[in-house]
């Protein structure tokens, strides 16, 4: 990824290595997006990250998703816009991984498959990079690890050790980006299935407040507004849930009486069958202790405040979190403040760059993460292109 974006090395006639350990590179590329890959998001801006906000701010000042696009344009991939989420026309993240494959490729970026790097060691001006089966030597090195998130596919604790034996620091990586499961599996049994938009928030965190499609399933809930929460749950914490998003409380309340009004003789049920599913409608009236047979004109005031406010903030119970093969990111990585975030240079170790995933930096879901990823791969590769052309 970082290579690619060298142009500089092919006039120095520079060698650009690139070590994969697994057996073919970009394998979370290849999963991500549910197989579409969501790789940027119109949105991206500090407050879709979660991190040092002034390490972030300066990378994306530099690298905005109008710039990711642009480098996309070059790639010569194609892409459309879902709700400022971007994704490649071709429906496939292969696409994506073979735009990356040719650029590498056009530059003479060498790409080394079982190559897992197991040590690093800075020797008379040149890094060492040990595999299991030879020792690389480079002028410039590039930690682009990922994190241990999702080790089925890619994911490794190995880029945390590297950067260790370079001197930097680790904030000890937690789950990111995961589903709850929730306490309240009599009511999940019945509401399961339901995918609606909903807005999303954890107590202590009234700050963050998501809204996006929800999903319900027999054992808790996902979606791109659950999983963005998920890095700061616990078990035990409580999830608010707003079902009405569209509506402010008063609103809901005054749509609510109004409605009663004009239909007094009907049921309790045809009060909210505009608005929501049948199942969830069905929880709600026992929920709140109604009965399906109270006519509307049997509604009083506090019958209504109580469905206004739990159809507004209905409280679950997060079970525990997920464990990092469950976890589409991480919390934690590499210190950014031993990283300089106009370069991705080490303040550690000479020559090295930090990148990706590996740093201390994670974000909301929905392109965010991939964007960042880029951001700082061509933001270094271009300080390492500039290095080159004064050698
Ligand atoms: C299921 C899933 C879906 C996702 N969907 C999205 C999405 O749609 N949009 C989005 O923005 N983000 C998504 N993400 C997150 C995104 O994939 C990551 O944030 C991104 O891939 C991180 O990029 P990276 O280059 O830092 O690390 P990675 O993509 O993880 O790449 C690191 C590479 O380094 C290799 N490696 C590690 N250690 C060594 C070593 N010691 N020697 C040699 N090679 C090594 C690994 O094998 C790996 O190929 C998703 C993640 C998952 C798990």
């Amino acid at each position: 990824m970082c290579s690619g974006t060298c142009p500089q090395s092919q006039r120095t006639k520079q060698k650009i290595i690139l070590l994969e350990a697994q057996k073919v590179c970009a394998r979370k590329i290849l999963i991500s997006g549910n197989g579409r890959c969501n790789f940027t998001n119109a949105k991206a801006s500090p407050e879709t990250y979660y991190g040092d906000k002034t390490f972030i701010t300066e990378i994306l000042t530099q690298f905005p998703p109008a710039e990711c696009l642009k480098f996309f344009d070059k790639l010569g991939l194609k892409y459309i816009c879902e709700d400022g989420r971007y994704f490649p026309i071709a429906g496939k993240a292969s696409a994506v991984k073979e735009c990356f494959l040719n650029w590498l490729e056009n530059y003479g970026v060498q790409i080394l498959e079982n190559q897992t790097a197991t040590q690093i060691k800075h020797n008379k001006n040149l890094w060492e990079v040990r595999t299991q089966d030879t020792i690389y030597t480079a002028k410039f090195l590039v930690l682009a690890c990922g994190s241990k998130a999702y080790p089925q596919i890619s994911g490794t604790e190995l880029g945390y050790t590297l950067a260790r034996q370079a001197g930097h620091k680790i904030k000890t990586p937690a789950p990111a980006l995961f589903g709850f499961d929730l306490l309240e599996k009599k009511a999940l049994i019945r509401i399961a299935g339901i995918k609606m938009q909903a807005r999303v928030w954890l107590e202590n965190y009234l700050n963050n407040q998501q809204t996006d499609e929800i999903l319900f399933t027999t054992r808790g809930v996902n979606g791109n507004n659950i999983l963005t929460l998920s890095r700061n749950a616990q078990a035990g914490s409580k999830l608010f849930i707003d079902f009405l998003p569209q509506f402010t409380e008063d609103e809901l309340y005054k749509y609510l009486t109004q409605r009663a009004k004009q239909f007094p003789n009907l049921k309790v049920k045809a009060l909210l069958s505009g608005l929501l599913p049948d199942s969830l409608i069905n929880l709600l009236i026992d929920f709140t202790h109604l009965r399906k047979n109270n006519k509307l004109i049997d509604l009083t005031p506090s019958n209504f405040a109580k469905i206004k406010e739990t159809l507004k903030a209905w409280p679950f119970t997060v079970a525990g979190i997920r464990p990092f093969e469950e976890a589409y990111s991480v919390a934690g990585g590499v210190l950014t403040n031993e990283v300089d975030a106009g370069t991705l240079r080490s303040k550690c170790a000479e020559n090295l760059f930090v990148i990706g995933e590996l740093l201390d930096v994670d974000a909301f879901c929905g392109g965010y993460s991939l964007h960042f990823a880029f951001a700082t791969g061509i933001l270094a590769a271009k300080n390492i292109g500039d290095n080159l052309c004064k050698i």
